[in-house]
């Protein structure tokens, strides 16, 4: 049989937690034994988000098979088992390129080539294209109902309603219903109008989810039913939570799961949904607390560091322990304007690109490092931890990586100008290639030293991690660094790529080359997560004593 779709669409204002709200229902869903895939068709131009800043647009997500993608993929993947891919995330800018290459090649045989049915099909040809054998896809669309962007995608989904058949697809509305505060009361009109403007193209909603502040007494979601076209009962609360693992839980109690498996046709088992009450509990009741510190760039606006964030209350969980994260940006330190993090358990230096606060993380790595502090160095943070024993175990001053020091005497984080990519394909390129399309994505293999704080972390030796980054650990210099107690523990299976670095004689100081934190789920925390926040369980309970 072929799989059922849901069609998840945005009201009345963004940042109403769309993404959040479509990777619960696939926890629901696969509560209830159901199989899922995602994906998320993004409304923007760019080809894809890789070259957008994480300023503007959060954090750049990856797949295991490379693609730069959405955060909304994280959350997905959080939630659920689906493994997305490249498949997963399109945007405009990709059906528009596709469109366009195969007019010039003749694909349309010289007729005109239009929104309806050009771009509109090749958006319902990628919708159809997401992997065969699960029982249900949910697509998310992004942006808000009313924007012009939205139009094409909002048209397809229309069609594909048609050529799918009722029992076979759904329509769920997210929107708003804000509470007045001079009038004291919940107003439904924003809603009311999003849902009329997506019947006005042909769209209308079979579920309504009301963001809310408080609970939706039913006479207003009688209400709303009654101007929105809908079912009582397909009114759904999506009230406010302070943890977003309960989100699942609050939609079963709304009758969401159930509302859905009629609406679909499907036969499904009773929800098991113990296991997200025991991570809801175990965050808001866990046995010790630690203070992180995590030292970047983008720490202004949180969803740029979404994965990390969610992976630290993982490895939180995996030890019972609330993870609270002390944000500070690395210019501050550098410009003397913050002085040390004090006090804190443990230090993280996540991924980064660009000038910016790069000696004030060397100087808080330094002071991780002589201070017995557990240090979590992530790609960029792996890379400036090499730079900083470098600079000042091995006593080359002038030691960097050519990302921000091209002249370096002693390029110990470089450019490798010939390596070779996940499908074995040669890649060639020096500082002037492209800044697209140039980096290590996706999942690469990673070989463990048996005594070393990963190797007890994952209890294997042979891992699989993502990338994304562009420069490279210099093999030239292991053994040097090696004399200074920097060892190298992980290394791809042809001994070419450093993966892990870890300091000798250190309580817990590590640094990868590859992102952890796109693999942590609250059920499954990332091995080194868990270690990390167990190393800072242990040296705060050391302080305190
Ligand atoms: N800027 C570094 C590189 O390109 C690190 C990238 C990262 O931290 N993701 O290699």
């Amino acid at each position: 049989m072929r799989q059922k779709f849901i069609f998840v669409t945005g009201g009345v204002v963004s940042s109403l937690g769309k993404g959040l709200a479509s990777a619960s229902i696939g926890a629901l869903l696969e509560s209830r034994g159901l199989t899922v895939m995602m994906m998320k068709l993004d409304p923007y131009i760019n080809v894809d988000p890789g070259t957008m800043s994480p300023f503007q647009h959060g954090e750049v997500f990856v797949t295991e098979d490379g693609a730069e993608t959405d955060l909304d993929l994280g959350h997905y993947e959080r939630f659920t088992n689906a493994v997305v891919s490249k498949k997963c995330n399109f945007t405009t800018g990709q059906v528009y390129d596709t469109v366009i290459s195969n007019e010039r090649k003749g694909v349309y045989l010289g007729g005109t080539v239009q929104v309806i049915p050009h771009i509109t099909n090749e958006i319902k040809r990628r919708i159809l294209d997401v992997e065969d054998g699960v029982d249900v896809v949910i697509v998310e669309i992004g942006g808000t109902v009313g924007d012009i962007e939205s139009l094409p995608f909002l048209e397809a989904i229309r069609q594909l309603r048609n050529d799918l058949g009722k029992e076979n697809s759904l329509f769920i509305h997210l929107t708003l219903v804000p509470f007045i505060k001079s009038a004291d009361e919940m107003k439904t009109k924003p809603t009311q109008h999003s849902v009329k403007e997506l019947r006005e193209i042909g769209i209308q909603p079979d579920i309504l989810l009301c963001r809310t502040e408080g609970d939706l007494p039913l006479e207003l979601k009688k209400k709303i039913a009654l101007f929105c076209n809908v079912e009582t009962d397909a009114v759904i609360t999506a009230k406010d939570v302070d943890i977003i693992y309960e989100v699942p839980l609050r939609f079963h109690k709304e009758g969401l799961d159930e509302k859905i498996t009629t609406k679909l046709n499907i036969w499904a088992r009773k929800p098991d949904l113990s296991s997200w009450e025991k991570i809801v509990e175990t965050i808001r009741n866990p046995e010790h607390e630690v203070e992180i510190a995590v030292v970047g760039k983008y720490v202004k606006l949180k969803d740029s560091y979404k994965s990390l964030n969610e992976a630290l209350v993982h490895g939180g969980i995996a030890n019972s322990c609330r993870v609270n994260i002390r944000y500070i940006d690395s210019e501050e330190i550098e410009n003397g304007d913050v002085g040390m993090p004090e006090g804190v358990d443990g230090i993280l230096v996540p991924g980064g690109f660009g000038n910016r606060g790069i000696e004030g993380k060397i100087s808080v790595i330094r002071f991780a490092r002589e201070k017995g502090i557990p240090y979590f160095g992530i790609c960029l943070g792996m890379q400036l931890a090499v730079v900083e024993v470098c600079r000042h175990l091995a006593n080359i001053e002038d030691a960097h990586s050519i990302e921000f020091n091209e002249n370096t005497s002693c390029p110990v984080i470089y450019l490798m100008e010939e390596w070779v990519d996940r499908e074995n394909r040669i890649q060639k390129r020096d500082r002037f290639s492209d800044k697209g399309g140039t980096m290590r994505l996706g999942s690469y293999p990673c070989k463990l030293t048996r005594d070393s704080h990963a190797y007890d972390a994952y209890g294997k030796e042979l891992i699989y991690e993502r990338h994304r980054h562009r420069f490279e650990f210099n093999n030239a210099y292991r053994e040097q660094l090696e004399a200074c107690g920097l060892h190298v523990t992980g290394i791809s299976p042809d001994g070419t790529l450093i993966e892990i670095v870890e300091l000798r004689g250190h309580p817990w100081f590590l640094g990868c080359q590859f992102h952890p934190e796109f693999k942590s789920k609250p059920f499954d925390p990332h091995p080194l997560f868990r270690a990390f926040i167990r190393a800072s369980l242990v040296h705060g309970q050391g302080k305190k004593r």
